[in-house]
């Protein structure tokens, strides 16, 4: 675990979110400031500060996060509705936690340009 990394520690359950699923590799829990109905991060367990920060050896772990993704969007009800998968990359794209995420949109119409 990263010391005072916000997303090291719900990983690691030192402290609270609301966790919607969790194996050894992922977990996937409710965004603090849902900007649609359903706006979850799936994070991995293991700090990787960012895209820019991903390695080879990574690949198995992205796309777990991507199948994890899925199920998850089946499991809140928006597979055929839809959702938006983002992974806001350093300053210009907004990333404000530098812990690897993806957020899971859905559950509404979403701009084609999404604003956090
Ligand atoms: P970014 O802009 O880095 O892509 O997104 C970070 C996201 O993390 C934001 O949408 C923000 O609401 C969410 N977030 C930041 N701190 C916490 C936290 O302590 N708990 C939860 N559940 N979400 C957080
Ligand atoms: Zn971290």
């Amino acid at each position: 675990m990263t010391t005072d990394c916000v997303f090291c520690k719900i990983a690691a359950g030192t402290i609270p979110a609301t966790i919607l699923y969790q194996d050894e590799l992922v977990t996937a829990f409710k965004n603090i400031e849902p900007k649609t109905p359903v706006h979850i991060l799936i994070i991995p367990n293991r700090h990787i500060t960012s895209i820019n920060d991903v390695q080879p050896e990574d690949e198995a772990i992205l796309g777990h996060l991507f199948s994890i993704a899925r199920r998850m969007a089946a499991e809140l009800g928006v597979q055929h509705s839809g959702y938006r998968l983002v992974v806001n990359t350093g300053p210009d794209a907004g990333q404000s936690v530098f812990h690897l995420h993806l957020h899971l949109l859905g559950g509404r119409r979403m701009p084609f340009r999404f604003e956090e």
